[in-house]
Protein backbone atom coordinates (compact mmCIF):
# COMPACT_ATOMS: atom_id res chain seq x y z
CA UNK A 1 0.00 0.00 0.00
CA UNK A 2 1.50 3.36 -1.01
CA UNK A 3 0.18 6.18 0.40
CA UNK A 4 0.67 10.32 0.62
CA UNK A 5 -0.64 12.44 3.04
CA UNK A 6 -1.35 15.89 1.97
CA UNK A 7 -2.52 19.05 4.15
CA UNK A 8 -1.38 21.97 5.78
CA UNK A 9 1.58 22.32 7.72
CA UNK A 10 -0.17 21.41 11.70
CA UNK A 11 -2.41 19.22 10.17
CA UNK A 12 -1.11 15.95 11.68
CA UNK A 13 0.38 14.51 9.07
CA UNK A 14 3.53 13.48 10.71
CA UNK A 15 1.48 11.79 13.45
CA UNK A 16 -0.49 10.53 11.73
CA UNK A 17 2.43 9.22 8.99
CA UNK A 18 4.18 8.00 12.88
CA UNK A 19 1.12 5.52 13.01
CA UNK A 20 0.73 3.55 9.58
CA UNK A 21 4.38 3.23 9.66
CA UNK A 22 3.79 1.48 13.35
CA UNK A 23 0.77 -0.43 12.23
CA UNK A 24 1.43 -1.63 8.79
CA UNK A 25 4.88 -1.76 8.45
CA UNK A 26 5.19 0.72 5.61
CA UNK A 27 7.97 3.55 4.88
CA UNK A 28 7.61 6.91 6.11
CA UNK A 29 9.43 8.98 4.00
CA UNK A 30 9.03 12.54 5.10
CA UNK A 31 10.75 15.45 2.93
CA UNK A 32 10.80 17.62 5.73
CA UNK A 33 12.65 15.42 7.72
CA UNK A 34 15.23 14.59 5.17
CA UNK A 35 15.79 18.61 4.82
CA UNK A 36 15.94 18.66 8.70
CA UNK A 37 19.09 16.26 8.19
CA UNK A 38 20.48 18.14 5.44
CA UNK A 39 21.03 21.25 6.97
CA UNK A 40 22.49 19.74 10.17
CA UNK A 41 25.63 20.13 7.83
CA UNK A 42 27.68 23.29 6.69
CA UNK A 43 27.97 23.76 3.61
CA UNK A 44 26.49 26.01 0.81
CA UNK A 45 23.31 24.11 -0.03
CA UNK A 46 22.70 23.32 3.49
CA UNK A 47 22.70 27.00 4.20
CA UNK A 48 20.53 27.93 1.66
CA UNK A 49 17.80 25.14 2.38
CA UNK A 50 17.48 26.82 5.92
CA UNK A 51 17.18 29.92 4.58
CA UNK A 52 14.44 29.19 2.52
CA UNK A 53 12.61 26.93 5.21
CA UNK A 54 12.48 29.27 7.88
CA UNK A 55 11.01 31.88 5.04
CA UNK A 56 8.12 29.86 4.51
CA UNK A 57 8.96 29.16 1.21
CA UNK A 58 9.56 26.11 -0.88
CA UNK A 59 12.88 24.13 -1.20
CA UNK A 60 13.17 24.04 -5.46
CA UNK A 61 11.33 20.92 -6.92
CA UNK A 62 14.94 19.77 -8.66
CA UNK A 63 16.16 19.28 -5.32
CA UNK A 64 13.49 17.90 -3.74
CA UNK A 65 12.79 14.86 -6.94
CA UNK A 66 16.29 14.37 -6.52
CA UNK A 67 16.05 13.70 -3.10
CA UNK A 68 12.73 11.43 -3.57
CA UNK A 69 14.36 9.34 -6.57
CA UNK A 70 17.29 8.45 -4.27
CA UNK A 71 15.02 7.24 -1.73
CA UNK A 72 12.00 5.68 -3.19
CA UNK A 73 14.73 3.18 -5.39
CA UNK A 74 15.93 1.74 -2.02
CA UNK A 75 14.93 -2.11 -1.27
CA UNK A 76 12.99 -1.08 2.00
CA UNK A 77 9.89 0.21 0.29
CA UNK A 78 8.98 -2.64 -1.17
CA UNK A 79 5.75 -2.94 1.50
CA UNK A 80 5.01 -0.22 0.93
CA UNK A 81 5.44 3.61 1.58
CA UNK A 82 3.93 7.04 3.02
CA UNK A 83 4.83 10.79 1.81
CA UNK A 84 4.45 13.15 4.34
CA UNK A 85 5.13 16.33 2.62
CA UNK A 86 5.82 15.18 -0.44
CA UNK A 87 4.60 16.26 -3.21
CA UNK A 88 3.67 19.48 -2.50
CA UNK A 89 3.89 21.12 -5.81
CA UNK A 90 2.17 19.78 -9.20
CA UNK A 91 5.36 19.65 -10.77
CA UNK A 92 6.28 16.96 -8.31
CA UNK A 93 3.40 14.96 -7.94
CA UNK A 94 3.85 15.17 -12.05
CA UNK A 95 7.65 13.88 -11.17
CA UNK A 96 6.50 11.10 -8.69
CA UNK A 97 4.21 9.83 -10.80
CA UNK A 98 7.15 9.34 -13.61
CA UNK A 99 9.03 7.77 -11.20
CA UNK A 100 5.94 5.28 -9.93
CA UNK A 101 5.47 4.25 -13.29
CA UNK A 102 9.15 3.02 -14.08
CA UNK A 103 9.41 1.40 -11.12
CA UNK A 104 6.02 -0.37 -11.83
CA UNK A 105 4.51 1.03 -8.38
CA UNK A 106 0.82 2.77 -7.84
CA UNK A 107 -0.77 5.28 -5.78
CA UNK A 108 -3.13 3.60 -3.70
CA UNK A 109 -4.56 6.64 -1.98
CA UNK A 110 -4.06 10.01 -1.20
CA UNK A 111 -5.39 11.31 1.84
CA UNK A 112 -6.25 15.01 2.41
CA UNK A 113 -6.29 16.33 6.28
CA UNK A 114 -8.66 18.63 6.71
CA UNK A 115 -7.91 21.71 9.42
CA UNK A 116 -9.18 25.21 9.03
CA UNK A 117 -5.90 28.41 9.31
CA UNK A 118 -6.85 29.26 12.78
CA UNK A 119 -6.41 25.66 14.36
CA UNK A 120 -3.14 25.52 12.85
CA UNK A 121 -1.43 28.58 14.00
CA UNK A 122 -2.92 27.27 17.33
CA UNK A 123 -1.16 24.17 17.04
CA UNK A 124 1.98 25.06 15.48
CA UNK A 125 2.37 27.63 18.34
CA UNK A 126 4.03 26.25 20.93
CA UNK A 127 4.89 22.45 19.46
CA UNK A 128 7.84 20.60 20.14
CA UNK A 129 9.59 17.31 19.73
CA UNK A 130 11.61 14.80 21.83
CA UNK A 131 14.95 15.05 21.18
CA UNK A 132 15.29 11.15 21.78
CA UNK A 133 12.48 9.68 20.64
CA UNK A 134 10.91 12.04 18.21
CA UNK A 135 7.41 12.22 19.84
CA UNK A 136 5.29 15.34 19.15
CA UNK A 137 3.90 17.63 21.95
CA UNK A 138 2.25 21.09 22.23
CA UNK A 139 2.72 23.16 25.00
CA UNK A 140 -1.23 23.61 25.63
CA UNK A 141 -2.89 21.12 23.41
CA UNK A 142 -1.11 18.05 23.90
CA UNK A 143 1.63 18.52 27.16
CA UNK A 144 3.61 15.78 28.15
CA UNK A 145 2.10 13.87 31.46
CA UNK A 146 4.74 15.20 33.81
CA UNK A 147 6.39 18.74 32.79
CA UNK A 148 9.56 18.58 30.71
CA UNK A 149 9.55 14.73 30.70
CA UNK A 150 9.10 12.32 27.77
CA UNK A 151 6.22 9.92 28.39
CA UNK A 152 7.28 7.28 26.05
CA UNK A 153 11.00 7.55 26.56
CA UNK A 154 11.41 9.67 29.88
CA UNK A 155 13.76 11.77 28.01
CA UNK A 156 14.11 15.53 29.21
CA UNK A 157 15.32 17.41 25.85
CA UNK A 158 13.66 18.97 23.60
CA UNK A 159 13.39 20.43 20.11
CA UNK A 160 11.78 23.30 18.97
CA UNK A 161 11.59 23.79 14.90
CA UNK A 162 12.95 27.01 13.44
CA UNK A 163 10.38 27.43 10.66
CA UNK A 164 7.43 27.15 14.02
CA UNK A 165 7.65 31.22 14.99
CA UNK A 166 4.60 32.99 14.00
CA UNK A 167 5.95 34.65 11.12
CA UNK A 168 7.27 32.05 9.33
CA UNK A 169 3.96 30.07 9.58
CA UNK A 170 1.72 32.41 7.86
CA UNK A 171 4.10 32.37 5.69
CA UNK A 172 4.15 28.57 4.91
CA UNK A 173 0.44 28.48 5.38
CA UNK A 174 -0.07 31.37 2.20
CA UNK A 175 2.62 28.80 0.75
CA UNK A 176 0.70 25.94 1.23
CA UNK A 177 -2.45 27.50 0.00
CA UNK A 178 -0.83 28.86 -3.39
CA UNK A 179 0.99 25.78 -4.40
CA UNK A 180 0.06 23.11 -2.56
CA UNK A 181 -3.56 22.97 -2.44
CA UNK A 182 -3.58 22.55 -6.40
CA UNK A 183 -2.62 19.11 -5.55
CA UNK A 184 -6.61 18.32 -4.58
CA UNK A 185 -7.68 18.37 -7.79
CA UNK A 186 -5.01 16.78 -9.52
CA UNK A 187 -5.56 13.71 -7.48
CA UNK A 188 -9.35 13.84 -7.30
CA UNK A 189 -8.66 13.56 -11.47
CA UNK A 190 -7.40 10.18 -10.37
CA UNK A 191 -9.80 8.96 -8.19
CA UNK A 192 -7.58 8.63 -5.47
CA UNK A 193 -8.17 11.14 -3.08
CA UNK A 194 -10.09 10.72 0.34
CA UNK A 195 -10.42 13.68 2.52
CA UNK A 196 -10.44 13.27 6.52
CA UNK A 197 -11.21 15.94 8.98
CA UNK A 198 -8.08 16.76 11.05
CA UNK A 199 -10.00 18.87 13.32
CA UNK A 200 -10.54 15.88 15.14
CA UNK A 201 -8.36 14.16 17.87
CA UNK A 202 -5.34 12.12 17.02
CA UNK A 203 -7.01 8.72 17.40
CA UNK A 204 -10.23 10.03 15.87
CA UNK A 205 -7.94 10.55 13.10
CA UNK A 206 -6.12 7.57 13.10
CA UNK A 207 -9.81 5.86 13.30
CA UNK A 208 -11.22 7.65 10.19
CA UNK A 209 -7.92 7.08 7.98
CA UNK A 210 -8.70 3.24 9.01
CA UNK A 211 -11.63 3.16 8.05
CA UNK A 212 -11.14 4.59 4.57
CA UNK A 213 -8.14 2.67 4.16
CA UNK A 214 -10.27 -0.50 4.87
CA UNK A 215 -13.35 0.42 2.43
CA UNK A 216 -10.82 1.12 -0.52
CA UNK A 217 -10.59 -1.63 -2.70
CA UNK A 218 -9.11 -4.09 1.38
CA UNK A 219 -6.14 -2.06 1.16
CA UNK A 220 -5.80 -3.46 4.83
CA UNK A 221 -6.27 -7.47 4.22
P1 LIG B 1 5.08 21.18 7.56
O1 LIG B 1 4.23 20.25 6.77
O2 LIG B 1 4.68 21.25 9.00
O3 LIG B 1 5.23 22.54 6.94
P2 LIG B 1 7.60 19.84 6.77
O4 LIG B 1 8.50 19.27 7.77
O5 LIG B 1 6.89 18.92 5.85
O6 LIG B 1 6.55 20.66 7.66
O7 LIG B 1 8.35 20.94 5.88
C1 LIG B 1 9.13 21.96 6.45
C2 LIG B 1 9.71 22.84 5.34
O8 LIG B 1 10.59 22.06 4.51
C3 LIG B 1 8.71 23.44 4.36
O9 LIG B 1 8.16 24.66 4.83
C4 LIG B 1 9.58 23.64 3.11
O10 LIG B 1 10.39 24.79 3.21
C5 LIG B 1 10.50 22.43 3.15
N1 LIG B 1 9.93 21.29 2.38
C6 LIG B 1 9.53 20.10 2.89
N2 LIG B 1 9.06 19.28 1.92
C7 LIG B 1 9.16 19.99 0.75
C8 LIG B 1 8.81 19.73 -0.60
N3 LIG B 1 8.24 18.56 -0.96
N4 LIG B 1 9.06 20.70 -1.53
C9 LIG B 1 9.61 21.87 -1.19
N5 LIG B 1 9.95 22.19 0.07
C10 LIG B 1 9.73 21.27 1.05
ZN1 LIG C 1 10.97 10.68 23.98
Amino acid sequence: MNIILLGPPGAGKGTQAQLLQEKFGLIKLSTGDMLREVIKQDNPLSKRIKDIMNAGQLVPDDVIIAMIADRIVQGDIQNGFILDGFPRTVAQAEALDVMLRRLDKKLDAVIELQVDDAALIQRIAGRFTCAKCNVGYNKTLNPPAQEGVCDQCGSTEFTFRDDDKAETVASRLKTYHAQTAPLLPYYQEKGILVSVDGMKEVDEVWHAINELLQSQSNLLT
